[in-house]
């Protein structure tokens, strides 16, 4: 099996292994200490800035957008929401339930944001934005220097779901002057389903602490109490947060191995990048490599990018051929093939989409070998008279 999808993406060998091992008891100073390690890396790596906190709460991607909403939004606030897909659709159902007065700057499918979207809503009474950086089911990346400018100039706060973008590509919370935002473990990650996480800038904390929530589970009062000490106040997918300790380090691990010798140790300590930065920018660079590679493969083979802006984390594609009866190819069934008769999983697309694109995953433990056996497979398809 290859997997190609975005999520549950193939983890490493290391990874796996932790899996499979008994859960320890987690009201320890022990996991308080890996927990409080999550928390620093998880802020470094999303380029937090000072008095940054991150919160991790057990629940798929949506339960954090979902707690992000609910706890610094209320009847009172205005928000835009940036819908270009089914994730943005998403933000818009949970302003939608929780009576959050919202509108939607809704984009054809495959198309960039652009100032001209934003300002017909410059300076309207808005107080906060709610944007998904990646829009995984387009596969477009949005411009978060256009989206900062526009939050900053009119005042707004600034939430950014980063679930299938964080690692994939660069994320520059501070300077980009993101109040909160988002990720969740089974994307770029690497790790299984099952834990939000969420960093929270200063402001965003207090509002935080000053917001009525109405819910027990999903009230992140209780979350940043405990925090304080490594703890959350439920029980957590303790494996899981095991497995994000090990990934996080890791990365670490390789930009220190990858730290140039003493020559740069003697530039001003400004200049010097840490293990973590190196890491970062190692896996970064990692992910986008095979990216490039995928997609330098596929010219000859009928497809088309759907994509005006894309992230490093996936490749949306429309197939453009016809089968032997002069229909056209239908995106779904190469997904089916593909995974019946040759053990690989792309991603398939839902709802409209679903006949007419597919994407490929480029996060995960995958390498350049295994984006050949792809590119294969889709040859042969086209071999058989099925591309
Ligand atoms: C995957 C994804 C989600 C949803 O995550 P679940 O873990 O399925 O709840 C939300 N937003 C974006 C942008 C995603 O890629």
């Amino acid at each position: 099996m290859i997997n190609f999808t975005v999520g549950p993406v193939q983890m490493e060998e290391e990874i796996r292994c932790i899996g499979a091992e008994e859960i320890p008891y987690f009201r320890t100073p022990e996991f308080s200490a890996l927990m409080k390690e999550n928390e620093a890396l998880m802020a470094e790596f999303m380029k937090a800035g000072a008095g940054a906190r991150t919160l991790f709460l057990t629940g798929s991607g949506t339960a954090a957008m979902e707690a992000a909403v609910m706890n610094l939004f209320t009847k009172k606030d205005r928000l835009l929401v940036v819908n270009g897909g089914s994730f943005g659709a998403r933000f818009a159902k949970i302003c939608r339930i929780h009576g959050i007065p919202h509108e939607e700057i809704r984009l054809e499918s495959g198309k960039a944001l652009r100032g001209e979207h934003l300002a017909p809503y410059a300076g309207a009474g808005f107080t906060g934005f709610l944007v998904n950086v990646h829009e995984t089911s387009t596969g477009v990346y949005y411009d978060m220097e256009l989206i900062s400018r526009f939050c900053r100039e009119n005042g707004l706060w600034l939430v950014v779901d980063a679930i299938s973008s964080f690692l994939a590509d660069d994320f520059r919370m501070e300077e980009w002057g993101v109040d909160l935002v988002l990720t969740g473990s089974q994307k770029a990650l690497a790790l299984p389903p099952g834990i939000g996480v969420l960093v929270l800038n200063e402001r965003a904390v207090k509002r935080v602490q000053e917001t009525e929530v109405e819910s027990l589970y999903f009230d992140l009062k209780e979350y940043l109490k405990d925090g304080l000490r490594g703890q959350t106040p439920f029980t957590p997918a303790v494996s899981i947060l095991i497995q994000m300790n090990r990934r996080l380090t890791s990365i670490v691990e390789r930009g220190a191995a990858a730290k140039p010798g003493a020559a740069s140790e003697r530039k001003p300590a400004a200049e010097r990048k840490s293990a973590a930065e190196l890491g970062l920018a190692a896996e970064q660079r990692r992910i986008r490599e095979l990216a490039e590679d995928f997609r330098s493969r596929i010219a000859g083979l009928p497809f088309e990018i759907v994509s005006e802006a894309m992230s490093a984390a996936e490749t949306p594609l429309h197939p453009t051929g016809c089968d032997g009866a002069g229909n056209p190819v239908s995106a779904h069934r190469i997904f089916e093939i593909l995974k019946d008769e040759y053990g690989i999983f792309i991603c398939p697309n839902g709802g409209e989409l679903a006949d007419t694109v597919f994407r490929v995953g480029h996060i995960g433990n995958l390498t350049k070998e295994d984006n050949a056996r792809l590119i294969e497979a889709f040859w042969d398809l086209q071999r058989r008279g099925l591309l």
